[in-house]
């Protein structure tokens, strides 16, 4: 294993480091947080811009338009664009870092050649249809039903928490084809596309005051049988590649932005008055950031080191993701803690107060709770981690 970069990983670094010092100025600003048409053009202009300029599908094969570069590439192309403040991947991110990366991996020759081109142009946006209301931790008793008709499935049911539905074009969604099987092997992956009759969206408000998720009820749609992904009642295996990018590789631009939040609550904690002094002169904030900054630093080392293996391997993360995501969204809400306790009162509400940014912190530590939910609870990770990867024995169901 060799956790050095080469001399070619570093021309690739000194290039885009060049581009986007060019090409960040022409941003216009962002659109506010609920005006989600004017965000869905912002966010897929400056996926375009990196299609453009071969930036977009670092790691996706060129077949697709990827640029079929090395997962290693991939990386630095994260920290890079983190290190020049680029915008991160907004309404893109179900389509680029596990919706895509499972078509890669289970897609037709066709599903591949119609999608994934166009996720890396920004000309189609994804939202993942798997939570339901009585189906979240437990996602195999999911209830949402896909009867056949012909060369259709037809669909009836609810989804929630459906990050970006409303300004989404596809759906990968889980669905119930064998009601009699056993829960894990009656579910079918498919390609939901939003325009098709019968999807209605209802957005629900997060506790940060957007409207990022929706839930989503399904009546009669249809959906064609060449959108399956993987084989009729092998859904569960194939969301099981799904998650593995979603727990794994997904989280790595995340931590790659947390890293540089550190610094951040580090210059903050420099700056706010606390007794005679600043907050930055308490030992114990010191000790409590540098563990956060010595933990986060090896998630780091951990990630290259899973990458330079994908290099050699088949591409597909593997269950290392639960580690990965479990250890870097409990370490973030650490950070998230120790900032509100930094800020103090000035923690109490949104705003900012006495000229200290306090406000956007505020949202990050809401934000940071997300975290330990989204893709999967801690809770989930810790049974996945102890009983596949530790071998120890199962929970007792209850
Ligand atoms: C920001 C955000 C975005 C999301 N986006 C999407 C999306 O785009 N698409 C989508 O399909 N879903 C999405 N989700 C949903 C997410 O996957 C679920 O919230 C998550 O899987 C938990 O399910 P649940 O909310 O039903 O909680 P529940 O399953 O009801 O869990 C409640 C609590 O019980 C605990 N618990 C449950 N079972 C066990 C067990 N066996 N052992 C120990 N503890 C247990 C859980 O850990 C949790 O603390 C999103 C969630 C968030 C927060």
């Amino acid at each position: 294993m060799d956790l050095r970069y080469s001399d070619s990983d570093e021309r690739f670094r000194a290039e885009l480091r060049a581009w986007l010092e060019d090409a960040l100025p022409s941003l216009p600003p962002k659109p506010g947080q609920d005006n989600w048409p004017a965000r869905r053009a912002w966010d897929t202009r400056w996926q375009q811009m990196l299609f453009e300029a071969g930036y977009a599908g670092i790691d996706w094969p060129s077949e697709v338009e990827g640029r079929g570069a090395t997962p290693t590439e991939h990386l630095i192309f994260l920290e890079e664009t983190e290190r020049a403040g680029a915008p991160y991947v907004g309404v893109n991110f179900v389509g680029l870092l596990h919706a895509g990366p499972t078509l890669i991996a289970e897609g037709t020759p066709e599903q591949k050649q119609r999608h994934l081109p166009r996720i890396l142009r920004g000309e189609e946006v994804w939202c993942q249809g798997f939570s339901e209301p009585g189906a979240g931790s437990d996602l195999a008793a999911l209830s949402t039903k896909a009867v056949r008709d012909g060369d259709h499935y037809v669909v009836t049911g609810q989804k929630i928490w459906t990050s970006f539905a409303h300004v989404a074009d596809h759906c990968e969604l889980l669905v119930r084809t064998d009601p009699d099987a056993p829960k894990h092997k009656g579910i079918t992956w498919l390609i939901m596309p939003m325009d098709a009759k019968g999807i209605e969206i209802q957005p629900l408000r997060t506790i940060t005051g957007s409207t990022e998720f929706s839930q989503m009820f399904l009546d009669e749609v249809r959906i064609p049988v060449e959108n399956r992904v993987g084989e009729e009642n092998d859904g569960w295996r194939v969301a099981m590649v799904t998650f593995s990018f979603e727990r794994g590789t997904a989280f790595v631009g995340e931590l790659i932005r947390t890293m540089s939040l550190v610094e951040h609550v580090a210059g903050l904690a420099q700056r706010i008055p606390r007794g005679d002094g600043k907050a930055w002169d308490d030992p114990g904030l010191r000790r409590d950031l540098g563990r956060i900054a010595a933990e986060l630093d090896a998630l780091w080392a951990l990630t290259r080191r899973n990458v330079t293996q994908a290099e050699r391997g088949t591409g597909v993360p593997g269950l290392g993701g639960s580690v990965f995501k479990l250890a870097y969204s409990e370490v973030r809400a650490r950070l998230g803690d120790l900032t509100m306790k930094l800020l103090d009162r000035a923690a109490l509400g949104m705003e900012d107060v006495g000229g200290i940014e306090s406000g956007i912190h505020v949202e990050r530590w809401f934000q940071s709770m997300s975290l330990t939910i989204a893709a999967g609870t801690s809770q989930i990770q810790r049974n996945i981690v102890g009983e596949r990867i530790l071998g120890l024995p199962k929970e007792p169901a209850v």
